[in-house]
């Protein structure tokens, strides 16, 4: 099969043809129909997070099952499933606590020692599935928990994105923060993280939401997704400006660029007692410094990690608001490419024009 590998850190993805494994116990065997392109991909391809190369990247997609391994009852083939990274093991305590996105013990439903490896060259020299997903690839062999059944009635192209950005932004909204009717909300940072923070706070019937970006197309979109106020951080003091419209700061701030700067003003822009969500991934080796006295005023920086999900639970609620129309999918989805087009989809990503790229495989 065809799949984008990164060979080395940084560098650009290169397709090639890549040989995928029977599926064994627990695994499921998925024909690729959509994957998005994540800035989470692009940072390993630039070198701000290490990743074991060689890889086919991609983590985001959306498919059919086309065999399933020794012991699988939970998918067949010809279900529609997404795919999600917080794959589980199921007997960890944070799995037993109902933290999966947490899962400690991963490993688990990994392949063993002396196994052969899920992805390899034609050679026979093993490629690292990045995330136990690898979605840049026509074929998928995953461990049933990192997957979901949907209702064939959604479309895979949107599903696709509920595998990681949707979901991240969401799930931070609804589970991390706790988002609750009638709260003040703002959220740094309106790409595709940022929008989707945007609409949950206004599915969670947040009182006002503001958004925050340097680029006046994004806010546009920002006001289509819910937010009630926009703020073009390019012209002014963005912290300066929520404590104004808010006479005194808001109560739930999301982060979602990965910035320290824009993790700093999350927290700044708190009233007392608010708490601010970094969803975004600040780059390995960076410190965020806050003003130690703001604690007094039990102001709270918290990390969010895959909008603390429980996937199996939340991603088909999702296509349920998506189906329900209260859920914007359709204005995400900014460019349909082929997998030859990756790089230029990733170069467009990087001028920060774009809100998603995605392939699609027929
Ligand atoms: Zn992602
Ligand atoms: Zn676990």
């Amino acid at each position: 099969m065809r799949a984008a590998v990164l060979e080395t850190q940084p560098g650009e993805l290169i397709i090639q043809d890549i040989r995928l494994d029977k599926p064994l116990a627990g695994e499921v065997l998925v024909r690729t129909v959509a994957a998005g392109l994540c800035h989470s991909d692009l940072h390993f391809m630039e070198n701000k997070w290490p990743a074991p190369c060689p890889a086919v990247l991609g983590h985001e997609s959306a498919g059919v099952v086309e065999a399933v391994g020794e012991g699988v009852t939970y998918v067949q083939p010809g279900d529609h499933v997404i795919t999600c990274l917080s794959a589980y093991c199921g007997g960890c305590d944070y799995c037993l606590t109902g933290r999966l996105h947490l899962c400690n013990n991963r490993a688990a439903i990994d392949r063993k020692p002396g196994e052969p490896p899920r992805l390899s060259r034609p050679d026979g020299s093993p490629v690292n599935q990045f995330f136990r997903l690898s979605s840049f690839a026509e074929q998928l062999l995953v461990h049933e928990h990192a997957m979901v059944k949907i209702d064939k009635d959604m479309p895979l192209d949107r599903a696709a994105l509920i595998g990681c950005g949707v979901t991240t932004g969401l799930g931070a909204v609804f589970r991390t923060a706790r988002v609750e009717a009638g709260s003040t909300v703002a959220v740094i940072g309106c790409g595709g993280i940022g929008l989707n923070a945007v609409q949950g706070a206004r599915i969670a019937g947040a009182g006002r939401i503001i958004a925050i970006d340097m680029h006046p197309a994004k806010l546009e979109m920002a006001e289509e997704f819910g937010a009630t106020d926009v703020i073009d951080a390019s012209k002014v003091d963005p912290v300066a400006a929520v404590k104004e419209l808010t006479k005194g700061g808001v109560e739930y701030s999301f982060e979602a660029i990965g910035l320290k700067s824009a993790a700093q003003q999350a927290f700044n822009m708190l009233c007392a007692g608010g708490q601010a969500t970094v969803i975004g991934m600040i780059p390995m080796g960076e410190n965020i410094e806050i003003h130690g006295p703001d604690l007094l005023s039990e102001k709270k920086l918290t990390g969010s990690n895959m909008g603390s999900n429980r996937f199996r639970v939340d991603m088909p609620r999702y296509v349920d608001l998506y189906l329900q129309g209260r859920l914007k999918l359709d204005e995400l989805v900014s460019a349909r490419i082929k997998l030859d087009q990756i790089n230029e989809g990733f170069a467009t990503m990087k001028t920060g024009a774009v809100a998603r790229s995605v392939i699609m495989f027929d």
